[in-house]
């Protein structure tokens, strides 16, 4: 399969009010471009310095999301032109995606990563923490920031319960919080789990391998 066939196999198992992010980490600007040209405009990196080198490449109309955990001295690089941060997981970088939104003049859109997996290793808020911080928002403490989301990564398994459930733990939340302060984006599912998370309520989904093809190392 070409990246063209993967791109269009992708697209088809999304439905209309889905939105997809394709997570180009370690391809190349020229892999990027092919998957613009076929009309994709959202892409995600998890890397900053990775982001900063294929931002001036590629074109302006592109809407970059970063999707991997972010430290509060990088957010200046990106802070000029990220369209979301995804992977928003204490409030300590929060209030310097404010500060560096407030130099630019911008609002950047920031999506709350929450812990759903079992797994040690992923990053996130826990529930009960988002709550507090969402409530800290809705007081209007992070004025350049909009919170347009929740973003969750399922455990890495073969039992689909055990994912199912993890994502309606992320799909509870984003009701509940949307009761509060209506939320737009609830960013669940990558290649192997996309379809599950739709089904779970996810209306964004950050694919990678399943357009690019495989990576040199794991996530
Ligand atoms: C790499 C990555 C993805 C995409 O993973 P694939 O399995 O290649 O689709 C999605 N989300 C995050 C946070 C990632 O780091």
């Amino acid at each position: 399969m070409d990246i063209k066939e993967n791109y269009f196999a992708v697209k088809k198992q999304l439905p209309e009010n889905v939105q997809l992010v394709a997570v180009s980490k370690t391809h190349p600007v020229s892999e990027i471009q092919k998957v613009y040209d076929l009309g994709q405009k959202v892409f995600g990196e998890n890397k900053v310095q990775e982001l900063v080198e294929k931002y001036p490449l590629l074109p302006k109309d592109i809407q970059w999301h970063l999707i991997g955990h972010l430290q509060t001295n990088k957010v200046k690089y990106i802070a000029s032109f990220v369209d979301t941060i995804q992977s928003v997981d204490s409030e300590k970088i929060l209030l310097e995606i404010n500060k560096e939104a407030a130099k630019h003049n911008r609002i950047i859109n920031v999506l709350l990563q929450v812990k759903i997996a079992e797994e040690e290793n992923k990053f996130g808020f826990e529930i009960a923490e988002a709550e507090i911080l969402f409530q800290k928002y809705i007081d209007g403490k992070f004025p350049h920031i909009k919170i347009t989301g929740l973003m969750g990564m399922a455990t890495f398994t073969d039992n689909e319960n055990q994912i199912r459930k993890e994502f309606t733990v992320l799909k509870t939340l984003f009701d509940q919080l949307s009761r509060s302060k209506p939320l737009q984006t609830l960013s669940m599912g990558m290649s192997d789990d996309f379809p599950v998370a739709i089904e779970c309520g996810a209306n964004s989904v950050r694919v990678g391998s399943a357009i690019f093809g495989k990576r040199d190392y794991s996530i």
